[in-house]
């Protein structure tokens, strides 16, 4: 059985998958995916360096994250272009990791689980809650990023109460890290009764 787990940026989506993976669920990281897609040596990076030209590969080999993201955000045709080559990648990759999975059942962390509409494929979607003014703090002090810029990442996602009104499972993240993996331990108890009931 295929979980979903997203939230915003700073919500705990990696703190609380950590947590699934010690009780021995297997975790499908949709972010790993699209860096594994143009590592070196995929065809991916190939069409990238075709596509933009020979800069856009770094010294060491590997795709320039960061020219990429400046010249796909600058021109939408790009940004399509690179969408259509990336996203069937992304699908087969992930496809692939969901197959492989031994455990109860699987997760599949994506911040843009319900965007991406990989949110169907899951029978359930668990959606990590943090405060916005905890979210922003917790941010901050990983991304060493000021609070403007983190609240302009916050306003270009989907909204808290969109991502909400989506959610089967609510994994509240307000408290220590003891209450959220009580928390966490609390759905995983659920989706393992419900594995029990509807075995697929
Ligand atoms: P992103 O979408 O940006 O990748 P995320 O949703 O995976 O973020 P995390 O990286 O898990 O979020 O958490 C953001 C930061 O907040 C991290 O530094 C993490 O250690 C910290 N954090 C998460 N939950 C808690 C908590 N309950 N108490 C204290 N710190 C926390």
């Amino acid at each position: 059985m295929l979980i979903g787990l997203t939230g915003g940026i700073g919500s705990g989506k990696t703190a609380a998958a950590n947590h699934f993976e010690s009780l021995g669920i297997d975790i499908v990281d949709a972010d790993l995916a699209s860096r594994a897609v143009v590592e070196p040596g995929q065809p991916a990076l190939d069409s990238i360096a075709e596509h933009f030209g020979p800069e856009i590969i770094g010294a060491d080999g590997g795709l320039d994250r960061a020219q990429l993201r400046k010249l796909v955000f600058a021109e939408e045709s790009e940004r399509k272009w690179l969408q259509r080559l990336l996203h069937p990648l992304i699908s087969e990759y992930l496809a692939q990791q969901i197959r492989e999975s031994t455990s109860t059942y699987c997760l599949l962390v994506n911040p843009l689980l319900l965007e991406s509409g990989q949110s169907q494929w899951c029978k359930k979607i668990i959606v990590v809650d943090t405060p916005l003014e905890t979210q922003i703090q917790r941010t901050m002090s990983r991304d060493d990023n000021n609070r403007e810029q983190v609240q302009s990442i916050v306003n270009a996602q989907m909204s808290r109460d969109d991502r909400l009104s989506a959610a089967d499972f609510v994994l509240l993240n307000d408290q220590g890290i003891d209450e959220l993996n009580t928390n966490v331990e609390n759905i995983h108890q659920e989706l393992v009764d419900l594995c029990q009931k509807q075995p697929t």
